[in-house]
């Protein structure tokens, strides 16, 4: 059923904490967490609890809660103090944009200069 944890998705295994994550925030609806692979100074994914392949589907889906990742994700700039020189908010969306994990997943980045139009 759409929204239910899949058993071999990465990021329903760090909601449920079988696999460890260095957390930031969480709320009812989202965890935010430092990339692994960090991108920028600050990179952090904020993800819904819940399971849906992309962000397009989870706002389909679950309007309220596309809402909270974009709250928490300002909420995590703020936290980071990377509001003044400014950051991104990315959902890369589909293999060919660079989409590895398929449960929708914004990723905050900033603490650096970044570029436009990114690669
Ligand atoms: O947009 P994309 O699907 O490529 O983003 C997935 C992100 O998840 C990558 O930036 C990757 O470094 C990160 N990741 C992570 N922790 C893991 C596995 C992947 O932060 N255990």
């Amino acid at each position: 059923m759409a929204g239910e944890p899949q058993p071999d998705c990465l990021f329903c295994k760090i909601v449920s904490g079988e696999i460890p994550a260095t957390i930031v925030r969480e709320t009812e609806t989202t965890v935010a967490f430092r990339d692994i692979n960090p991108q920028a100074p600050t990179h952090v994914l904020v993800i819904p609890r819940v399971h849906h392949p992309d962000a397009a589907a989870l706002a389909a889906a679950e309007p309220a809660i596309a809402a909270d990742i974009l709250r928490e994700a300002g909420q995590v700039a703020a936290d980071e103090k990377i509001v003044d020189t400014g950051y991104r908010v990315v959902f890369n969306t589909g293999a060919g944009a660079g989409q590895t994990v398929f449960h929708a997943h914004a990723h905050v980045l900033g603490g650096r200069g970044l570029q436009w139009p990114p690669g």
